[in-house]
């Protein structure tokens, strides 16, 4: 049986898990009796659809939202699983298909509508086909006393007691009342296995940083916590070798990790991390599935990871024994063209690539977070009530600008060569530097030619770098990575919207060896 990770990327195309599935995931796969409170949009299909695919025989999910079944029920037969439906919205043709797949135990996944349960022949028909799991969607409908109150939930705890199998219970009401009634009605009144946990983790200070030189601000991360235990991840196997050593020549103990590297080299580093205290270790993404040391003190992000869920898991490996810990992601203009890339190169579906790229918009919103990263991670998830006093920009708030009028710059140059220049010669028409390539176009003559001398290249960078980052400006990847405008910035070029940048980020880019207009 493929691994739960295995599963996660090649059928639901994820890269990670979102906060707290994976552990309901493991609970729900071993057969234990689950309730998990999630908020909405939290992922909570995943929290049963993962582990159906790792039992035997088949998993019965109940919901009680038709359009929402037959909706799940397409996107895991896009995905390849054997998934059907039985409700009241389907037509006589896809009743038999269903119940045929059930006969030849093909089945992996039968979504049922509360009101089927009444049915003597659902019963038998369940008690027949090898039902090993009972997944059941917004649980709260059991409760009398709530407004979704639906009267055949009432049905299932005695299904439950039938087939005799696991129960996996999902909702996003939390309240006390509603669990236990919950309990009483699902499982009998043994608690099952509860899991209601914040995706705070409020032990964790995160930080980002605008790459200048990723190597010294690394080395002087790692300096700073000189004797704990970390991670680096990075983008490239070559360059987890060239950063451990060094790290190794700055006299850290520090080795590298990459799916490159023989599986006992692989097995003996992990062996080391878990039993050493103060190694570093500097890996890609293949470092960290099963890695459980509680008292992994920092983690830092020499790249920018692939999406918001990544990177959550990534620095969630720091800090699990609830002492302080500490994160820094370095991002950077070539970062996000490269996370462009790789998505736009890939052989993934139209619709899986454009989810592809909103989870990447939304790690680069938090990368160029105005106010509370804390606030602006745990939203993305659903949590709204967030308390922080643990992150970068409440420890000092970001100095910020209107930068409308420079992005309109930017955003005409763009337009005026036609989308088909990157940020570097755009960067030199704004500036007014004539090289051969902008007199052959005869850039010189556009009309914004010039009109940004009062920013410097740097400053122009991270402009770039901070457009990209809101998604108003993306490389094309049919157009050699040039820079063309999304739909985003429309209201930013009619003059209808402005938007404020983040000046620190430039400031910073301004200490670079200075490089003269
Ligand atoms: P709910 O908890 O409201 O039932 P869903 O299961 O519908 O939420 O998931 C909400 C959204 O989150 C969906 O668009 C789904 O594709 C996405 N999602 C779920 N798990 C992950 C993951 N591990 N990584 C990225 N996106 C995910
Ligand atoms: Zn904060």
């Amino acid at each position: 049986m493929p691994s739960a990770a295995t599963l996660l990327s090649d059928v639901f195309g994820y890269d990670a898990f979102r906060p707290g599935q994976e552990e309901v995931v493991e609970a729900v796969a071993a057969g234990r009796n689950v309730l998990a409170i999630m908020p909405t949009g939290g992922g909570k299909s995943l929290c049963f659809q993962l582990p159906a695919l790792m039992r035997e025989g088949v998993t019965v999910v109940i919901s009680p939202l038709i359009a929402l079944m037959r909706d799940q029920v397409r996107g895991l037969r896009e995905a390849g699983v054997e998934a059907g439906a039985l409700t009241s919205g389907n037509t006589p043709e896809e009743t038999d298909a269903v119940w045929q797949a059930l006969e030849e135990g093909r089945l992996k996944l039968l979504y049922i509508a509360p009101e089927r349960l009444g049915a003597g022949s659902a019963l038998g028909m369940l008690r027949r086909i090898g039902v090993s799991l009972i997944a059941v969607d917004e649980a709260h409908c059991v409760s009398q006393w709530g407004h979704d109150f639906r009267p055949d939930y009432l049905r299932i705890g005695e299904l439950r007691r039938d087939l005799n199998v696991p129960l996996a219970a999902f909702t996003a009401t939390a309240d006390a009342e509603t669990q236990a009634e919950i309990v009483t009605r699902l499982f009998d009144g043994q608690q099952p296995e509860t899991f209601l946990r914040g995706f705070d983790r409020p032990n964790i200070h995160l930080a980002f940083a605008a790459k200048n030189n990723p190597r010294s601000q690394i080395l002087n991360f790692a300096a700073a916590r000189k004797g704990q235990s970390g991670i680096v991840y990075c983008g490239t196997r070559a360059k987890t070798e060239t950063l451990a050593k060094a790290l190794r020549d700055a006299g850290h103990a520090a080795c590298h990790y990459h799916g490159g590297m023989e599986a006992e080299d692989r097995r003996l580093t992990e062996q080391r991390f878990q039993q050493e205290d103060g190694l570093i270790v500097v890996a890609t993404v293949a470092f960290g599935m099963g890695i459980d040391k509680p008292d992994i003190r920092w983690v830092a992000h020499a790249d920018l990871p692939k999406s918001i869920e990544a990177y959550y898991q990534e620095i969630g490996r720091a800090g699990r024994d609830g002492a302080p810990a500490e994160t820094l992601t370095l991002f950077g203009a070539d970062d996000i063209r490269l996370r462009r890339a790789q998505i736009d190169e890939g052989l993934a579906p139209p619709e899986r690539r454009m989810a592809d790229h909103a989870r990447l918009n939304a790690l680069l919103g938090l990368a160029e977070a105005l106010k509370c990263r804390r606030e602006t991670l745990l939203g993305y998830f659903g949590e709204t009530e967030v308390t922080c006093g643990k992150c970068d920009l409440c420890d000092s708030p970001p100095e910020v600008f209107d930068g409308t009028q420079p992005v309109r710059m930017a955003l005409s140059a763009i337009l005026r060569t036609g989308e088909w220049f990157g940020s570097g010669h755009l960067i030199e028409i704004l500036l007014g530097n004539t090289n051969d390539r902008i007199r052959a176009k005869g850039h010189d003559d556009l009309p914004t030619f010039g009109v940004g001398k009062e920013y410097s290249r740097p400053q122009w960078q991270a402009i770039f770098r901070q457009m990209m980052g809101h998604d108003l400006i993306r490389p094309d990847p049919e157009r050699h990575g040039a820079l063309r405008m999304t739909d985003t910035a429309l209201p930013i070029l009619r003059g209808e919207d402005t938007i404020m940048l983040r000046k620190d980020t430039i400031v910073s880019a301004q200490r670079r060896p200075a490089v003269k207009a």
